[in-house]
């Protein structure tokens, strides 16, 4: 179901009075309007269809070799404040049969980017999810993101960055596999 604008509409207005503003001042005029939209699409991940999103893009291919694909950029929303939390995700998998289209990757990334999230939470789901869709002989994902609940909150963590990281069946059962996975996305 889509979310009803207008009723978002009126409770960012009220907002906006509860934080001692006045929505009727020039600048403020349009923000929840603006705010509405912002929010339905920040969200709206948790509103496609997976099908949408893979969409039949996934291709046979013989080869067994890892698949790396690094540097996903990725904006999210941190369910505990719905503040963004903003980095790069990294994704390995070894494929049994068939792979991924090339931008699919980043889709599904965004997919389940765009909805109240947890950083771990978001790294497993991303995980299970290209395992399932594939089904990969296994699969890394890293996520390295920084989260402005804690850089603007001012508890002198501005510089730091939250990795997670999932790994399952070969990439969990083989140390070799693992480590090849986490040197050629750079870390150890
Ligand atoms: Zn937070």
């Amino acid at each position: 179901m889509e979310p009803n604008l207008t009723k978002i509409e009126a409770l960012v207005r009220q907002l906006l009075v509860e934080l001692g503003e006045d929505p009727r001042r020039e600048g403020l005029l349009k923000t929840p309007e603006r705010v509405a939209k912002a929010l339905t699409f920040l969200t709206h991940g948790a509103r496609v269809s997976l099908e949408e999103v893979i969409n039949q893009a996934l291709f046979t291919q013989t080869t067994s070799s890892m698949v790396i694909v690094k540097d996903i950029e990725l904006y999210s929303l941190c369910e505990h404040h719905m503040l963004p939390f903003f980095g790069r995700c990294h994704i390995g998998y070894i494929p049994d049969g068939k792979v991924f289209g090339v931008s699919k990757l980043a889709r599904l990334v965004d997919m389940f980017a765009r909805r109240l999230q947890l950083q771990e939470r978001l790294t497993e789901q991303i995980s299970q999810q290209v395992m399932e869709s594939v089904g990969a002989r296994g699969v890394g994902v890293m996520i390295e993101a920084r989260h402005l609940c804690m850089m603007m909150r001012g508890v002198e963590k501005q510089n730091s960055t939250m990795v997670t990281s999932s790994v399952l069946g070969v990439f969990r059962d083989h140390l070799a596999t693992r480590e090849e996975f986490l040197s050629l996305v750079g870390r150890r």
